[in-house]
């Protein structure tokens, strides 16, 4: 993979992705919680673009790179989901440095999960993000033990991921905003497993 402005086409597709999104991001947070997640995930992901492409125009690579998205989308888009995509961003590029291979790739989305938990003290079944987040991370892990290539194993996590995000509709909220409001979201998914199957979508159909 080549990687001089990958963080910038990568993010770029993702942002494309939420945006025609953002309406249907909000309404499903409105369901049970403020209604403000697609309008924080666009503020969110056009910072990450903006600071990406500069950081990747003043030569950084990879890692640093992401960082920087990471910092930028915390700043921007505020709220609960806001902190833990920028830690999501942020620690993936802290533990990517060298090759990108499924196996690195894995790696670094290990990292980048345990610190998201670590933030959010989330667990699975509590209706969130986290419920696309691991089983995508256990996709990536079991493709990257075969000999998939990265965009290949980054796609059929992805798969998993989205398919992960429409079964959350299934759960009852315990953790954030929703979960006063819980039986409300019954048969609804959740906005923040939802917007993560679409970005991570977005960059697998771009790293294709
Ligand atoms: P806010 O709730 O601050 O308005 P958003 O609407 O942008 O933030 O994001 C809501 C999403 O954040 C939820 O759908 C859920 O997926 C995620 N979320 C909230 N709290 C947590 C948490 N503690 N751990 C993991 N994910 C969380
Ligand atoms: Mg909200
Ligand atoms: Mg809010």
């Amino acid at each position: 993979t080549e990687t001089a402005g990958l963080v910038d086409r990568l993010l770029t597709a993702a942002m494309v992705r939420i945006e025609d999104n953002e309406d249907e991001l909000g309404r499903l947070d409105a369901v049970a919680a403020d209604g403000d997640h697609g309008l924080g995930m666009t503020r969110g992901m056009r910072a990450a673009v903006a600071a990406a492409r500069q950081a990747e125009s003043s030569g950084a690579g990879l890692s640093a790179a992401l960082l920087a998205a990471g910092t930028a989308f915390a700043d921007a888009a505020g709220g609960a989901s806001g902190a833990l995509y920028g830690v999501l961003l942020a620690e993936t590029g802290a533990g990517l440095s060298g090759d990108v291979t499924a196996m690195t790739v894995a790696d670094a989305v290990d990292r980048a999960v345990a610190a998201f938990v670590e933030l959010g003290k989330a667990q699975p079944g509590d209706k969130t993000m986290l419920d696309a987040i691991e089983p995508f991370r256990a996709a990536l892990r079991e493709q990257a033990k075969t000999d998939a290539g990265v965009a290949q194993a980054w796609s059929a996590a992805a798969k998993r991921a989205a398919q992960a995000a429409a079964d959350t509709a299934d759960l009852l909220p315990t953790k954030g905003r929703a979960a006063r409001l819980a039986q409300r979201s019954k048969g609804y998914a959740d906005p923040g497993a939802t917007s993560f199957a679409l970005l991570v979508s977005a960059i697998g159909d771009e790293l294709e």
